[in-house]
Parts: C-alpha cells; structure tokens; sequence
C-alpha cells in the first residue's frame, strides 16, 4: 500500500515543484502543488503558437551544456532537442562582423584562473590581474558575458564560480526543446496528474505557519494543513511570505545569492530580412552590441522569422520606466541601429511583438540567480531537509549552470531525495 499518511505541500509549480512533485507522488506521498500563476511553468512561458508561429518561449529557451536531468526527462517525454548551429555576429557601433573568439590574453587570463584558490569578485579579479588599457578590450568582453548571460552584477559576482564558462569561452553547447519548453512542463504537470498530484492554480501563498501542525496561507483566506512544506519560489518571493521562525531565519541566507534580471524581446517578422543585409547572415544565430537592447538571435536553424531581443544584468533598472510598448520600440530602434534600417523598414515587416521585463513579473521579480563567493555557503544552509519548511529551486542548486532549467528539475529532485531517503 502507498504511504499516504504524510501530506506535503509544494508551492510554486515551475520546473523544481513540479519534479519533486512527482517524485513524492510515485512514492505514495499524498502531494499538493499551490500555485500563484493561472498556470504552470513559472519562468517557462510558452507563448501562444498563434503569435509567433511556433510555441515561442517568453522565458527560458535554452538547454545549455550537458543537463543530464532535462535530456533524461525530454527523453521520457519523447520530445527532442535541436543543437543550435550557425555564426555569431557582433556589431561595434559602425559595422556588423563575424565575432572572433581569438582573444590575445586567453592564456594570461586562464593562467590566473587557474591559480585563484580563494574566491573574489569578478570585479576584483579584473582589477588586481588585467587593470591595463592593452585588456580594456578583454575585460569589456568579460563584464559583458557576466552581466549579458548571467544575469549577475560584476561588483558581486562569484569568479570562481564563473571560471569553467570563461575557460572555455562560454560556448559550451546549447539547444532548444523542439516544441518548446512549454512541452516538458505539460509532460511533467501530466505526470504529476497521473500519479494523482493535487495541482491548485491562483492559489498565491501569504503565509506559511507551524504549531501542533503546519498550515498554509494562501490569498484567498485558504488554510491547507500539511506535514510539510517545500517552498520553490524565487528568491525575491521569500521575503513575500511569512514564515516561522526557524525557517525565515534560513531564507535569510538567500540574501548572499544574487538574482539578476532580465529583459526579453520577441519580434515575429513576415520574412527573415537579416539574411538578404549581407550574404553572410544567412546562418546568424547570436548578434552581440551594445545598444540599448544588446544580444540578439534568431531561430537558426529552425526557419521562423523571429528575432529575440535580450538585455540581462543590473543595468536593466535603466529601462524600468518602460512599459511593453516602449521595451518593444527599444528593441526596434537597437536593430534599426545595427542594421543600417529605420523603423519604418522593420515597422513594415513586423508581424507580432512581445516584450517583458521580468523585474515587473509578481511572482518572478527577475529572471534567476547567480553565485556571489558567499553563495555556495549560504545553497548548503538553505537546502538542509531537516526541518517541516524545506527550500528548493534553481537557486539551491550547486552545479556548474546554476539559474538554468536543469538547476531547478535537478534541485527539485534532489529536494524529494533527501526527504524519501529518510
Ligand atoms: C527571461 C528568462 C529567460 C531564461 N532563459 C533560460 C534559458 O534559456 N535556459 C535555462 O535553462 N534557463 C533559463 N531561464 C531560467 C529558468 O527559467 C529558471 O531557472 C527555472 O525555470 C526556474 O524554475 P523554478 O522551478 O526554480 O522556479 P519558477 O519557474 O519561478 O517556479 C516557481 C513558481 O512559484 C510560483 N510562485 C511564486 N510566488 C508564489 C506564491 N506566493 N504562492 C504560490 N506560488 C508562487 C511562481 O509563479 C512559479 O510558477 C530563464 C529565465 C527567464 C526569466
């Protein structure tokens, strides 16, 4: 007989609730998941295939690296992954070239990573090792990266934790969910389903309290009791909910794990324009500059006309004034710029456009997190399984690609192992 004596309560139905979720339900536990949004998937965010043509992702689109979790469960799914393949491109602020990954410095700048035995600031290490104006390139080149892909701010970010990314360029492989992330979630939720996981969407949790039993809170003036809770929400959302005691005491470690933001930008157009500017776009894959929205890529090898618009890092608080039409219009003005075009031009193609600035998002209040040299202390703090509020989700996850869709499944699996384990 399954043991349904114990009831656990998951909130937040993103990628690390829905995996321990699971993992719970197929032990026998009784599980509800209580989720804020009126759907799942948290910072995945399929948008609608009407839109964009096919089921575009307005949150996390990559798989990076090897992620042993999502390929195993992809493979379940039976959904597949298409390896992106094509050339980087980047634009100086006269003229669009092929990004050359030769950097002068490479050994010099691995020579010194590879003697840092004790933690500092990316910053800090730019400053002590490359202060020169012969690096100014290189160091531009790096506050780019850490800013651009992680997210993170380099006055705070961890170098040790970036190290393996910068030694190999930070072009470890990536791909993309045919079918979107949106159809590992709808596999997962199914899942969940099946092995008779309670799913309660709207249900925005306030509260969280522990007598004789432990309750929760939601909006509504819903009390759930429980035996236990796992909490998998963002960082910023823990200092939203009230807590006991004890365990408010730990998220306070979430305080020396940074969490960045992120702006995105999808623009559908009617014909992939790019391609015909210069014979060689016409396997474009990453644009990089430094115009207001600075990364861009398309879709390659995948055929839709999209371009996806990204800005990450602190110095996204300079668009928070920017409501969706005006990141929209910013992200157009950035292309015009790069392409030698005027709005009108793209104007003329533009078929559907998205934008969000996850800042704004109530129930993300960014994009993900990133190490600070504190951070590997305070994930060990927070993941501890010994108490009745238990922390879970891509932020407490120790491996290499932190803040990524395989930190969160992998986090929420761990999380349900250290419970059934006991
Ligand atoms: C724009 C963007 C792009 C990204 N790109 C990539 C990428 O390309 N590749 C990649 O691997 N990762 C990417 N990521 C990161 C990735 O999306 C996340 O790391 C991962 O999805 C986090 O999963 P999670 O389960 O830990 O958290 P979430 O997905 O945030 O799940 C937590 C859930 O908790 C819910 N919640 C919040 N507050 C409450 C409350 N009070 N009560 C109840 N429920 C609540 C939320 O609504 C959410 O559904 C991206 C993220 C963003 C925002």
């Amino acid at each position: 007989m399954p043991d349904t004596s114990e009831h656990i309560v998951i909130v937040g139905a993103g990628a690390a609730g829905l995996m321990a979720a699971r993992e719970f339900a197929r032990a026998g536990k009784r599980v509800t998941v209580l989720e804020a949004r009126d759907r799942c998937g948290g910072r995945i965010h399929p948008l609608p295939t009407s839109r964009f043509g096919y089921p575009a992702d307005g949150g996390a689109e990559f798989v990076h690296g090897e992620a042993p979790v999502t390929r195993g469960l992809l493979s379940e799914a039976g959904l597949s992954l298409q390896t992106i393949e094509g050339t980087r491109w980047s634009f100086d602020g006269t003229r669009l070239s092929r990004e050359g990954r030769d950097n002068p410095h490479e050994a010099e700048l691995h020579a010194a990573l590879g003697d840092l035995n004790d933690d500092l600031t990316v910053a800090e290490f730019l400053r002590r090792h490359f202060a020169g104006d012969e690096y100014a390139p290189m160091r531009h080149a790096i506050e780019r990266m850490v800013e651009g892909y992680d997210a993170a701010d380099p006055e705070r970010a961890s170098t040790l934790a970036l190290r393996e990314e910068w030694m190999d360029g930070g072009h470890h492989s990536q791909g993309r969910v045919v079918g979107g992330y949106g159809a590992l979630i709808a596999f997962l939720a199914a899942e969940c389903c099946k092995h008779g996981v309670v799913i309660r969407l709207d249900c925005a949790v306030v509260a969280i309290e522990e007598s004789t039993a432990v309750v929760v809170r939601c909006a509504g003036g819903e009390a759930i009791a429980c035996d236990r809770v796992i909490l998998t929400v963002p960082l910023p959302l823990l200092r939203e909910i009230a807590l006991p005691q004890a365990a408010r005491e730990l998220a306070a470690a979430a305080a020396d794990i940074g969490f960045g933001n992120v702006i995105k930008i999808l623009l559908r157009f009617s014909r992939p324009w790019w391609r015909g500017k210069t014979g060689d776009l016409a396997d474009l894959t990453f644009l990089l500059s430094d115009e207001t929205i600075p990364v861009w890529w398309t879709q390659n090898p995948s055929e839709h006309p999209v371009l996806t618009g990204w800005f990450g890092g602190p110095r996204t608080a300079a668009l928070t004034g920017l409501n969706r039409q005006a990141l929209i219009d910013a992200g157009i003005d950035s292309l015009a710029t790069i392409f030698g075009l005027t709005r009108d031009d793209l104007e003329r193609d533009l078929v559907a456009a998205e934008a969000a600035n996850w800042a704004h998002d109530a129930f993300a209040r960014g994009a993900y997190s990133w190490a600070t040299p504190r951070t590997r202390a305070a994930q060990e703090r927070l993941a501890r399984a010994d108490g009745t509020v238990l922390f879970s989700g891509e932020a407490l996850y120790r491996g290499r690609d932190m803040g990524t869709v395989e930190a969160a499944l992998a986090s929420g699996l761990e999380t349900a192992g250290l419970i059934l384990q006991r």
